[in-house]
């Protein structure tokens, strides 16, 4: 059968919305959702495999430059469909949010043209045109760092609008952010993988303790041996506000950070790199999946 998704190009958020209505349309039993809205007003898509009652979910492109993410989770989503038939689907269920963040990889990808905030956002990019280092939304903040967990604590030198780092002036104060934190209030997800790209490594731990770091660190070692990634010791005094350590905290349950690449500079995964990732990332969904 052909496939949808043609994961190893520049893949926008044009391209994700076709290829999940044509998966959609292939694949009746998805679910696809609105989960919520970008500041400048693009849809935040959640798609869900599967009926079982443990549900998990992956989500990729919290970081615009990051967004070969979002092609590998759409990859992995069509690769699921086509390899099992719904009846082999119905003990797990894996929610995907490929693209939190779908103005800045529009930015990244496709430049400031496009962006009523134009001035504001050369400005923020020292006014140069390539926007390949940007990481945060089109407001200047890093989604990542918008997660009420010790937000108060994270090492705020950057306190105003960047295009890294920038916390926000509250936790959750981006509508991408909250969306992603109310849609997983709502599921209560019993595990959690976030995708982002620069390292090669798996942030599971935060301050977890006790039963939490037990259950953890047994899927941490299965991701391991998927991935051959390596897995992070945050030390005493980890800096907060992800979403993997606010998941760890708050819902008790586990969360991992995903670094899918070696570190190619403040820019996006160069595609060649996108096979190896492929094989090494293929299997995670089923993984978390079937052992929650
Ligand atoms: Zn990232």
């Amino acid at each position: 059968m052909e496939s949808i998704v043609e994961p190893k190009q520049v893949y926008t958020y044009q391209i994700m919305l076709n290829d999940i209505e044509l998966l959609k349309q292939t694949y009746p039993f998805l679910v696809v959702e609105e989960i919520g809205m970008s500041v400048d007003k693009r849809k935040i898509i959640a798609v869900k495999i599967g009926n079982g009652s443990r549900p998990i979910m992956l989500n990729g492109a919290h970081h615009a430059r990051e967004w070969m993410t979002t092609a590998l989770l759409m990859h992995m989503l069509e690769y699921y469909c086509k390899t099992y038939t719904e009846n082999q689907l119905d003990d797990l269920s894996i929610w995907f949010v490929p693209m939190v963040n779908p103005d800045g990889v529009t930015l990244v990808q496709e430049g400031v043209g496009q962006f009523a905030e134009k001035d504001f956002l050369l400005q923020l990019n020292e006014n140069s045109i390539d926007f390949a280092s940007w990481k945060a939304n089109i407001r200047g903040v890093d989604l990542n760092r918008q997660y009420p967990v010790d937000w108060e604590h994270i090492d705020d030198y950057i306190r105003k609008p960047s295009k890294s780092m920038y916390k926000g002036p509250s936790p959750l104060s981006e509508p991408e952010a909250r969306a992603l934190y109310d849609f997983t209030i709502l599921h209560q997800f019993h595990a959690v993988a976030c995708y982002h790209s620069s390292g090669e490594e798996i942030f599971w731990k935060y301050k977890a303790d006790g039963k939490l770091i037990e259950e953890s660190l047994k899927l941490a070692n299965q991701l391991v041996t998927a991935t051959g990634y390596t897995l992070i010791d945050p030390g005493e005094n980890p800096s907060g506000g992800g979403f993997t350590d606010w998941f760890l905290m708050k819902l008790k349950r586990p969360s991992f950070t995903m670094e899918i690449a070696p570190y190619v500079g403040p820019r996006p995964v160069p595609l060649e790199f996108y096979e190896e990732i492929w094989e090494k990332n293929k299997h995670v969904g089923l993984i978390l999946g079937r052992n929650v």
